[in-house]
């Protein structure tokens, strides 16, 4: 009944996860839903092949065609330095992605991730230097992230945005763009950025972050949660990242969303099952399922 509405399946292998099994117990936990989310112009076939022959490896033929019907797909390029300076290119390789997609039996659900990420840690933790934030580069990173935009426009698609420390750049490019269809992925900002998102129509995204909240910051984070509207939730793991407490630090698969949605469930004082109902419906309404 669980829904994983962002995750990167194709990296879960690489960290040494089962992808079959991961697969295999979503369907026998009876998940509804995991969408797949691309991050390179080209990288939708080569996902697709990764979950096609993970899927292949399933023995239960009831669990397999679960599995199957679960995953849904997104194409988008991730804003990094080497896709900002390639950006026309890069967009007319997705434009070709997406459009063959959509004339097959498999259509992309969403356009994403894309978007602006200005987070940089100066001890060169995360692998980013000061060159990567330069005004050329910021500019060309929003141009990748406009013309992402135009293309779902094109292709009435809704835009799965990736944003951050970034916030305001973010409003801009849509506002520039005046498309308002999609949904901030792993929302990490406060009650007023999510109001701006949610005035222009956007949903809101919540990922297994939200239960690293500190105990000195959980009035506030119980203000965003239940401030969010029924009908504009969303809940992703964003998997093989962010895995929620009490997995943090482990590679985080689809399985573990059980966490967030437990927490958030709490905060805003209602049933996992009726959270994942309402998780599962505005999927339905946002992606076209
Ligand atoms: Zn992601």
């Amino acid at each position: 009944m669980l829904s994983d509405t962002h995750c990167h399946l194709s990296y879960l292998g690489e960290r040494g996860l089962d992808l079959s099994e991961v697969l295999e117990n979503a369907a026998a936990e009876n998940f509804r839903l995991i969408i797949d989310a691309g991050t390179k112009s080209g990288d939708l076939p080569e996902r697709r092949a990764l979950v096609s022959a993970a899927l292949a490896h399933i023995a239960d033929k009831e669990k397999k065609d679960k599995a199957v019907s679960l995953v849904k797909y997104t194409a988008g390029i991730w804003p990094d330095p080497g896709a900002i300076a390639n950006r026309t290119e890069e967009c007319r390789t997705l434009e070709r992605v997406i459009k063959e997609s959509l004339e097959s039996s498999e259509p992309v659900c969403s356009l994403g991730e894309c978007g602006l990420d200005h987070h940089w840690n100066p001890a060169g933790a995360d692998n980013r230097s000061e060159d990567d934030f330069s005004p050329e580069i910021l500019k060309g990173e929003s141009e990748l992230f406009e013309m992402q935009i135009e293309l779902a426009r094109r292709f009435s698609l809704p835009v799965m945005v990736h944003s951050r420390d970034a916030f305001e750049g973010t409003l801009d490019a849509i506002k520039n763009c005046g498309y308002d269809n999609g949904e901030i992925h792993c929302f990490s900002y406060g009650i007023d950025e999510a109001r701006a998102f949610l005035d222009r129509g956007w949903y809101i995204a919540l990922g297994g972050a939200v239960t690293y909240t500190k105990k000195s910051k959980l009035e506030e984070m119980k203000k965003l949660v239940t401030y969010i509207p029924s009908d504009r939730l969303l809940l992703e793991t964003d998997a093989p990242y962010l895995a929620p407490v009490p997995e943090r630090g482990k590679t985080n698969t689809p399985l573990l969303i059980k966490h967030t949605y437990e927490y958030i469930a709490q905060m805003r004082g209602e049933t996992v099952e009726n959270l994942a109902q309402t998780v599962y419906k505005n999927s339905c309404d946002l992606f076209c399922l």
